[in-house]
């Protein structure tokens, strides 16, 4: 078997990993690569192997950096089968066309700044006529029910407890003449934390020969959940106090209900006063809504909610509102205090946050709660800084809301839950490699496992190859 790293080695986005066997070639999660606008672009426009040769795809989530690339693979002739969870399939159904919109809107931005400097025109990576064609191509595959993908390759998805439908990897591989030679390969996807809101904790690897494992927050601590869920109610119960407003600028999927799940649960323990909470972001609307249609991936404590008092609405109830049209979304400019907005895009780089920021940023009163990662050289990771003077559609606002952050809501597990995760699997993976990481991050979670006893952690660098021997030893066959 070969198995070649081709994203997400030494980054966060572009997961993409190439693996070779029985002269089949199965592709683990088909990324997009997001940062700086012509790096990512080149990246994301060309694959490093000829795309008609790929057998099947396997993909993790719907999270963009791991599916958002499918549409350009179909596009460029891909025509085999796309496995995945029905909640995924669901998922990347809302976010692929919203990517394709996006593309568009990109394109035409740059063409408009191509045209003033005589450069050439650029085309959208893929438009939603590709998306459809993708959706077409996918074979969904619920938890612990294993599959025979292609002869010799069986697949089983476990629950990776990331965001709803997210799955990690178990590969099966059989090789040598009988069949008889068997690697467990096993990829973590992106993992989540146990006891977070909504969905299943994540099920640990029952065996590894070879391991993949991601790294996001490798050398990083977050607090416990019940310190979020407390915090947030804090935060919540100061804003009525002042008849102030609170904005908590969050990506659609996974925050966004994360946060709607809380409110609803500490309103109907009158642990917070009752306000009218907002969602404003069409595509979060959307989301919640494939949100409900997969109670299967929900855990206990959301089940449990969902038969009490015949509710059956996890993600909504009586004081909560999601707008749907802008008309409904320019209301929420006159609201009456105190009240939630809860908006996108999560770092405040775009989206509807950004209206009610530039009104709003400026009152002593109001309140902006950040609960996701803030890249560097974002707004969002400025305001948090402390910065007194917000740029928003070219304007400068002096800030004067107050600004806090609870990071326990957090969709990936940090490092100690991570080694936690590995370390529970029975017998010790022959070796590991380490992805889905910055730099710093990866590096540290290597040494968190030296640490713990495994001898052959590798981390590599985009385009690497390795052979992997039965069982799950390796020879590195430099790159491609
Ligand atoms: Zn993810």
């Amino acid at each position: 078997m070969i198995l070649q790293f081709l994203g997400a080695a030494k980054a966060v986005t572009g997961s993409m990993h190439l693996v070779e066997t029985n002269g089949r070639r199965v592709l683990l999660d088909c990324g997009m690569v997001q940062g700086r606008r012509q790096e990512a672009r080149k990246l994301n426009s060309e694959f490093p192997f000829d795309v008609k040769s790929i057998d099947a795809v396997v993909l993790s989530h719907a999270h963009l950096d791991h599916s958002g690339r499918l549409p350009m693979l179909v596009k460029n002739g891909f025509s085999n089968s796309i496995f995945a969870t029905s909640a995924t399939r669901d998922l990347c159904s809302a976010m692929l066309r919203d990517s394709a919109s996006l593309q568009e809107m990109d394109a035409k931005y740059v063409n408009k700044i191509n045209a003033e400097r005589g450069l050439p025109f650029i085309k959208p990576l893929y438009n939603v006529h590709d998306v459809t064609e993708t959706l077409r191509l996918f074979q969904t595959l619920e938890f612990q029910r294993p599959l025979e993908i292609l002869p010799g390759i069986r697949l089983t998805f476990r629950n990776a407890g990331h965001i709803l439908g997210s799955a990690s990897v178990m590969l099966e591989v059989a090789e040598g003449r009988n069949k008889d030679k068997v690697t467990m390969l096993a990829f973590t996807g992106d993992l989540g934390r146990k006891g977070a809101a909504v969905v299943q904790d994540p099920e640990t690897f029952e065996r590894a020969d070879v391991l993949i494992t991601e790294s996001t927050y490798g050398g990083r601590h977050h607090g416990p959940i019940s310190e979020a869920r407390e915090k947030l109610a804090r935060i919540v119960s100061e804003t009525a106090h002042k008849g102030g407003l609170l904005i908590i600028p969050a990506f659609a999927v996974g925050r966004t209900q994360d946060v709607v799940y809380h409110l609803h649960e500490l309103m109907q323990a009158k642990q917070i006063p009752s306000m009218p909470v907002y969602v404003d972001s069409p595509l979060a609307t959307n989301i919640t809504e494939i949100f409900r249609q997969h109670p299967e991936s929900y855990d206990e404590e959301t089940e449990q909610l969902l038969l009490q008092d015949g509710d059956t609405d996890p993600f909504g109830f009586n004081m909560l509102k999601y707008t749907h049209s802008t008309e409904e979304s320019k209301k929420l400019n006159n609201l009456k205090r105190p009240a939630i907005i809860i908006s996108a895009s999560g770092m405040c780089e775009g989206g509807r946050v950004l209206h009610h920021l530039r009104r709003n940023i400026g009152d002593p009163n109001t309140t902006v709660l950040f609960v996701g990662f803030q890249a560097e050289n974002t707004l969002g990771r400025k305001l948090l800084q402390g910065d007194k003077i917000a740029r928003i559609y070219g304007e400068e606002h002096e800030v004067r809301a107050r600004m806090e952050e609870i990071d326990g809501y957090s969709a990936h597990a940090d490092e100690g839950e991570l080694l936690e995760f590995i370390a529970a699997i029975p017998k010790k993976p022959q070796r590991i490699f380490v992805v889905h990481g910055e730099p710093d991050a990866t590096a540290a979670m290597a040494a968190g496992l030296g640490k713990m006893g495994f001898e052959n952690v590798i981390v590599p660098e985009r385009g690497d190859r390795f052979e992997l021997q039965s069982g799950g030893t390796s020879n590195a066959l430099g790159k491609a």
